[in-house]
């Protein structure tokens, strides 16, 4: 496996898009790594469901520790040793030494896997927790771009934040250090998931009119279907963030005044609000879309059969979300 893998050229993230941008515009979906057994069943029927459709790419989170980092790492080695799909493995530099990340990109690459999301991941404790450095590790994303960098034949990419990240000290202090991770060697940023397609567009312009060489590189957008009030507030929760009132009202709506949330009608209603984003970033020009798909296929293959993307979502009966 290994062998037959290190000797296949290594495609990058940026080709890809560009290949698939000739006939539509490219779509990638991420995983998250399972907890058990169940979960990852669920994500290879997912990406067994993905594969027909020809994503761009497949990224698979890094978790905070423990085992689920480990499955992340075995999980790309799969996708890209039993699938036609092309894996991104993010990587953080969170409780990690140099030496840590050095062994982990190693390994990365003896499993065939070329292209790594570079991140810092966020503090061990939680989004609101004081980010504290390993002792022996990297403080900032940049470090760790350079570090894969200087490790061999990758293809880097990093995250980017249209609302601005939590912790930057303002929006140009943040677009600086998103134009720093593109001149440190990153191809492509994949954005935070957002709800105002308006704040995508100004991220762009900013980082345009910052270094319109680095503007030119994909920024791509990151979507959410939302198939559940529930989970999407625990989401935004995660990401120290907000849902936009606008969203969160016809969200409400739909979900009735029942003790129980209208399951049915918020999820009609996420798929609709993914489906107006989808096609006012495409009006826009966004070189691709990147869904978080919480290890589910058929709420995403629904976006993008209502985006004319594909041709029919994926049948999946079993597969509620
Ligand atoms: C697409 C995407 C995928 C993600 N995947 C994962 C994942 O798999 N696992 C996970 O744990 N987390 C993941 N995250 C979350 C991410 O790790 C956190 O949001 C983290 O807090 C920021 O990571 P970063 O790589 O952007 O960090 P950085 O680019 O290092 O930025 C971190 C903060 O430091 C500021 N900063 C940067 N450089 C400087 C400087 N020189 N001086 C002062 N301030 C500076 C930035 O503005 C920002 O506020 C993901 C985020 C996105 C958008």
């Amino acid at each position: 496996m290994t062998s037959e893998h290190s000797e296949r050229p290594s495609v990058s993230v940026v080709d890809r898009i560009a290949e698939i941008a000739k006939g539509r515009t490219p779509f990638s979906v991420e995983f998250f790594p399972p907890r058990d057994e169940a979960g990852e069943a669920q994500l290879w029927r997912a990406a067994r469901a993905f594969e027909p459709m020809g994503p761009a790419f497949v990224s698979v989170t890094y978790g905070a520790g423990g085992t689920t980092r480990d499955r992340t790492a075995r999980i790309v080695g799969e996708l890209a040793s039993t699938t036609s799909l092309l894996p991104v493995a993010h990587l953080t530099a969170v409780g990690h030494s140099v030496d840590e990340l050095r062994g982990l990109i190693d390994s990365f690459a003896a499993v065939g896997v070329r292209n790594l999301l570079a991140l810092r991941g966020d503090p061990q404790g939680g989004v609101r927790q004081e980010w504290v450095k390993h002792p022996e590790g990297l403080e900032y994303a940049v470090e760790l771009v350079e570090l894969i960098g200087a490790a061999g034949d990758f293809h880097v990419g990093v995250a980017s934040f249209p609302e601005g990240h939590p912790r930057a000290v303002d929006l140009d202090a943040d677009t600086a250090n998103l134009v720093a991770k593109l001149r440190a060697g990153a191809e492509y940023s994949i954005s935070q998931m957002f709800f105002d397609v308006d704040d995508y567009l100004r991220l762009r312009d900013r980082v345009c009119a910052a270094d319109p060489e680095q503007g030119a590189k994909p920024l791509i957008p990151g979507l959410m279907p939302i198939t559940s009030l529930r989970s999407v507030r625990r989401m935004v929760e995660l990401m120290d963030s907000e849902i936009p009132a606008t969203v969160l009202d016809r969200l409400t709506r739909a979900a009735g005044d029942g003790p129980e949330e209208d399951r049915d009608a918020v999820r009609r209603e996420g798929i609709a609000l993914a489906t107006e984003m989808g096609q006012r970033l495409i009006d826009e020009g966004a070189p691709s879309l990147h869904f978080c798909t919480l290890n589910f296929a058929r709420a995403t293959s629904e976006v993008l059969a209502n985006l004319g993307m594909i041709e029919q979502a994926s049948p999946a009966p079993s597969i509620r979300r």
